[in-house]
């Protein structure tokens, strides 16, 4: 592709709006264009790269047996309705003014109803059918360019197995073929069990790339591999010692006394000794009061887990009303028409100081066991950098990252509430078993970006590098060097090399090296008069700036053995 004549708009300055590497880096390589917040066109450079990630996601998912289907991002209303997910996905599901139609964010409702009317039988599975597709989000604060797109292209798969097992394989299946996909596009990726949040299933793990641009958070051990998302992870660390000596409840005046940090500071006792009370609503009815302690930080993830429905935090005005204080003075002891539950942490711990659900006042002595009307114990806290890996004890390392992918046993909540059902070898009814399975494409390229980048650009590898070779004639006005690298150009793709040839006239030496180190293929092939003189050109590999003279007769055979 010769540069003259071809449409990539590359840009010296930093776009405004773009803060992380990735999105700046994109905007500036010409790869993508804004239209409006989230929604993003894919110039030629950038819709090359997309092309050859689709094409490594189709081989592999070809390869574990997959078959493309392509289903449309226009759906009925009713359809979501039947699952319930018009709720679910609430304010992020674009709806359709003129018609009750909604833009699909994910496919599970259409695959079951094409599945129920085809898969009437045990002998029509197990199945998987995958599609490379738009889906629209209406993701609340989309700032980090496609990494989270209102409209962006996903990869996802959808098996229908008969058993249990069967669903089991199909999900090993992806796990292997998604394995490959990332490592094939050259990314450094961990995986994490994840929680399966509003979903449904019973198994979920996430693909992740650490990368400070990350918006989820993750505990990864590097010693042993553990690796989990914060909203499921744990670390080995021990409860609260339960002490012998357990005095009567007593209460503490504790004027303007509201947080932790102030109550340790006030009663001069360590935070371990305090219970923290938070207050959430379920379903928008049941209050519950959440005790965590002294600092720990409490996830509201594992929360959602550990008690189902629609949990939020309290409103400040709800707060005195069903408790008669304000926060900051609240606690679990006598508190009446909540639902009370602590962190593991917590279990049988005595000796405790929490809030005493009466302004400026705490409560000393409290032990769970003699004192609280408690629900019960879950795993609540999040884990801190430095804690102990659950696995193998060292230290955990509390990192940001992206998720790419992300896979399910979805189970068959789909199947029953579609009424997808099957006859089983016995000839009994049965719900079809369904995984989902899912890859962000533009989240690919944009998770290598900020895994390969330098202060002048892209460093693509040659997998999925637009172009494998960057072809730059020097001074193409004098007639030499426009005849040899023409000819140089000419040789490469005859040999079937992907190149960009920067041809331009009218541009100095110095830009077209700025571009060529922004827009970042692997090899970069110089050629100027005074090498080409001696019948020579200079190679530079991108990613380690190494450079060498080549004769041009050599220049096939040289390639062949450089490592770029
Ligand atoms: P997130 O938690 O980041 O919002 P998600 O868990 O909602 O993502 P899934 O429903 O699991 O996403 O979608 C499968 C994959 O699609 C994700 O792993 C991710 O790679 C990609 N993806 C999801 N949302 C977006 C988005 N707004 N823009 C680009 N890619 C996305
Ligand atoms: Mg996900």
């Amino acid at each position: 592709m010769k540069f003259s004549s071809s449409f990539f708009p590359t840009q010296k300055e930093v776009p405004v709006d773009a803060t992380i590497p990735s999105h700046i880096l994109m905007l500036r390589a010409g790869l993508i264009r804004p239209l409006a917040a989230g929604i993003y066109s894919h110039l030629p450079i950038g819709q090359r790269v997309m092309l050859k990630v689709m094409q490594i996601i189709r081989e592999e998912m070809n390869a574990i047996g997959g078959q493309e289907l392509f289903l449309p991002a226009l759906n009925p209303l009713e359809l979501w309705q039947e699952t319930g997910r018009v709720d679910d996905f609430g304010d992020i599901m674009f709806h359709v003014k003129n018609r009750p139609m909604v833009l699909a964010p994910t496919h599970e409702e259409v695959i079951c109803s094409i599945a129920k009317n085809f898969l009437r039988s045990y002998r029509d599975m197990p199945q998987i059918w995958y599609q490379i597709q738009t889906k629209f989000r209406n993701e609340p604060r989309p700032r980090s360019g496609v990494l989270r797109g209102r409209q962006f292209v996903m990869k996802d798969a959808y098996s229908m197995d008969t058993s249990w097992e069967g669903l089991d394989e199909s999900y090993d299946k992806h796990a292997e073929a998604y394995k490959k996909i990332f490592a094939r596009c050259g990314l450094k990726f961990f995986i994490v069990g994840a929680s399966s949040g509003a979903m449904g299933g019973s198994g979920s793990q996430e693909f992740m790339v650490e990368s400070p641009s990350g918006e989820d958070t993750c505990a990864v051990c590097s010693n042993c591999g553990y690796a989990a998302n914060v909203e499921v992870a744990e670390s080995n660390i021990p409860p609260l010692p339960r002490s012998d000596n357990n005095p009567e409840l007593e209460d503490i005046h504790t004027p303007n006394v509201r947080t932790i940090d102030e109550l340790v500071e006030f009663l001069n006792v360590p935070a371990e000794k305090l219970a923290k009370s938070l207050v959430y609503m379920q379903n928008n009815e049941t209050p519950i009061l959440v005790l965590m302690v002294g600092n720990d930080v409490l996830n509201e993830t594992k929360l959602a887990s550990a008690l189902g429905g629609n949990i939020r935090p309290m409103h400040p005005d709800e707060i005195e009303p069903l408790t008669g204080a304000h926060s900051g003075s609240l606690g679990p002891v006598g508190l009446k028409n909540f639902k009370i539950i602590a962190d593991n942490r917590l279990k049988d711990a005595n000796g405790l100081v929490s809030g005493a659900n009466k302004d400026d006042y705490h409560i000393g002595n409290i032990d769970i066991k003699r004192d609280v009307n408690l629900d019960g114990y879950y795993d609540l806290r999040e884990v801190k950098e430095g804690e102990a890996c659950v696995e193998c004890g060292n230290q955990l390392r509390v990192v940001n990252a992206i998720e790419i992918g992300h896979i399910f046993k979805l189970g068959t909540k789909y199947a029953e509430d579609l009424k997808a059902y099957f006859l089983n070898e016995k000839g009994d009814e049965q719900p079809i078993i369904m995984g989902s399975y899912g890859i962000g494409v533009e989240r690919i390229i944009a998770s290598y970006i900020e895994q390969n980048h330098d202060e002048n650009g892209i460093i693509w590898n040659k997998t999925i590098a637009p172009f494998h070779i960057h072809l730059i004639g020097l001074n193409m006005k004098n007639e030499m060097v426009r005849e040899a690298s023409e000819n140089v150009y000419q040789l490469l793709i005859d040999n079937g090399y992907e190149v960009i040839f920067d041809d331009r006239d009218d541009v100095s030496a110095g830009v077209k090296f700025k571009d060529a180190d922004l827009l970042g293929m692997p090899l970069h092939i110089i050629a100027g008069e005074k090498n080409l003189r001696d019948g020579n050109v200079e190679t530079k590999v991108r990613g380690t700036g190494e450079r060498s003279v080549v004769a041009i007769e050599d220049i096939l055979n040289k390639i062949e053995k450089l490592d770029y």
